[in-house]
């Protein structure tokens, strides 16, 4: 990899094209806590939001697991704090959202809708998106009945019948909470065994608006204008029966938002990117946190963690890199 060394201070625009210090692609936690670090360090951070300011947790309608809240805090508010205060201390959000980028060499070229940007460093949180079933129907009937988001469409179905597809926490968090409007709700999974922690399979369990089908998948979503129906097959003996249903939701997992960088940056069978303990990627330079990194903890608190620390590892690399300068002769002490 080539280095250039050029003056680190503060971010330039020449010719269309932005130099800056840290470029944070993503607005989660990850992102906008990456943000409040490096715009504490004086590095002028920019972000890019992406297509959804806030990333996921900005659908969740409330928070109870982040320290620091003890009722909880609804997700799109907590976005707005963690946002508010990286731009006390410098950071500037763009609603943008990268298109090609090019890591081959520093400054690392990232092309987005709006400009070129020029980053000494980039952040990469770009996040992760639902995890589809890839069955017929689904796409025809999605926002006709089919969700992936319960905070969104929950309203849309008052005094409705549900069906949840999944078992891990999200299911059951968001199968629980769709309870406020839905006459029943009953959760789809493929196995007899949750996989969802057991305070959530307590509260499902326990709420008489829940119910369970087991050992089952969805085949098929059946429907003309919207969703009528379910197609279930058994798992265990291949049989099938069509199950009347108002609405669709599914929660069966992720898909990282790494695409962009395929073919530049080491990633993991399923498309996370690989980081070591300090965040950093197999590209000096460029760092990536939360859950286009993690499939495991995807937590706010764990995200958040990760875009801290891969903002204060970014500090380091650019203060090295301007010790280089210094050393060079190519910038004053
Ligand atoms: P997950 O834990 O990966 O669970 C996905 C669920 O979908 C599993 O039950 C899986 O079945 C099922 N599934 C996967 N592909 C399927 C398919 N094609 N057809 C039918 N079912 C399918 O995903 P998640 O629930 O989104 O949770 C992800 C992470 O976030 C977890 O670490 C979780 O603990 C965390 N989370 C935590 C909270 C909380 O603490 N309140 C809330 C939400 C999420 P199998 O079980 O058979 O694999």
């Amino acid at each position: 990899m080539e280095f250039s060394l050029t003056d680190l201070s503060n971010p330039t625009k020449e010719n269309g094209e932005e130099r800056v210090n840290v470029l944070i692609l993503g607005s989660g936690p990850a992102g906008l806590s990456a943000a409040l670090y490096a715009a504490r360090a004086d590095l002028n951070p920019v972000v890019l939001t992406g297509m959804e300011l806030g990333g996921q947790v900005s659908l969740t309608y409330t928070v109870e697991n982040y320290p620091g809240f003890p009722e909880g805090v609804g997700g799109s508010e907590m976005v707005e704090l963690f946002q508010k205060q990286a731009e006390r201390f410098g950071a500037r959000v763009e609603f943008d959202t990268a298109t090609e980028v090019d890591l081959s060499q520093r400054p690392f070229r990232i092309q987005t809708y709006n400009t070129i940007y020029l980053a000494d460093t980039l952040i990469i949180t770009t996040g992760a998106t639902p995890r589809h079933l890839n069955v017929p129907g689904e796409k025809e009937l999605t926002g006709r009945g089919v969700s992936y988001c319960a905070t969104c469409d929950g309203w849309f179905f008052k005094d409705k019948e549900l069906i949840v597809v999944g078992g891990g926490d999200s299911a059951l968090e968001e199968g629980i909470f769709l309870t406020r409007y839905a006459n029943s709700v009953t959760i789809v999974h493929r196995r007899d065994e949750l996989r969802a922690g057991p305070v959530l399979e307590k509260q499902a369990r326990e709420n008489p608006k829940v119910k369970f089908i087991w050992n089952s998948v969805v085949d098929e979503i059946l429907g003309k204008e919207a969703v009528e129906a379910v197609r279930l097959k058994n798992v265990l003996d291949g049989s099938e029966r069509e199950y009347p249903i108002d609405g669709v939701f599914i929660f069966i997992g992720h898909i990282p938002n790494t695409q962009l960088f395929e073919g530049q940056l080491e990633m993991d069978p399923m498309g996370y990117i690989q980081t070591d303990k300090w965040m950093r990627t197999n590209v000096p330079g460029v760092f990536a946190a939360g859950e286009a990194a993690d499939s495991r903890f995807r937590q706010v608190i764990t995200s958040a963690g990760m875009g801290a620390a891969a903002a204060i590892q970014a500090n380091h690399f650019l203060s090295e890199f301007e010790s280089e300068l210094e050393a060079a002769g190519e910038i004053d002490s």
